[in-house]
């Protein structure tokens, strides 16, 4: 393939990641609200006396809402109040949206650098051209007059 066509690839390729990245940016700056951690529900034991939860797991009660996320570098689980719930599943849905979004922009920023190497590459590639076809001119002219 000739350098111009390459060159064009590549610079419609990084045209089409930087458009993605911009529609990402923007759906991340529209996102609203977001819950740090992950919504999952669990049965439980209660500790009342003579409760049959505690003979058989069949009768363990809930399930009910627990989030667990991490706070200064721990691992924490809370219970999720029924007035919150939906607001805290809402935000937890979108804070995995959120991260997927920002790990698809890391991954075009590292595609766009690749590219920009790419052109770096066929620039070097060119300037090694250009220079036999100096050096090649240069040999015919000393040839021609000597
Ligand atoms: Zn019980």
């Amino acid at each position: 393939m000739k350098h111009r066509e390459q060159l064009s690839k590549i610079r419609q390729r990084i045209n089409q990641l930087s458009q993605e990245r911009v529609t990402l940016e923007t759906k991340l700056m529209r996102i609203g609200y977001l819950n740090p951690g992950a919504l999952y529900w669990r049965y439980i034991e209660c500790r009342k006396r003579g409760c049959q939860c505690q003979k058989d797991k069949k009768y363990r009660h809930g399930p009910y809402p627990y989030l667990t996320y991490v706070e200064e570098g721990r691992i924490k689980v809370r219970y999720v109040g029924k007035e919150e719930l939906s607001i805290v599943e809402e935000g937890a849905s979108r804070y995995v949206v959120f991260w997927r979004n920002m790990a698809r922009i890391r991954e075009i920023n590292k595609l766009i650098l690749k590219y920009l190497e790419g052109i770096r590459d066929i620039r070097i590639e060119e300037e090694k051209l250009r220079r036999k076809a100096i050096n090649g001119n240069k040999k015919r002219d000393k040839r021609k007059s000597g």
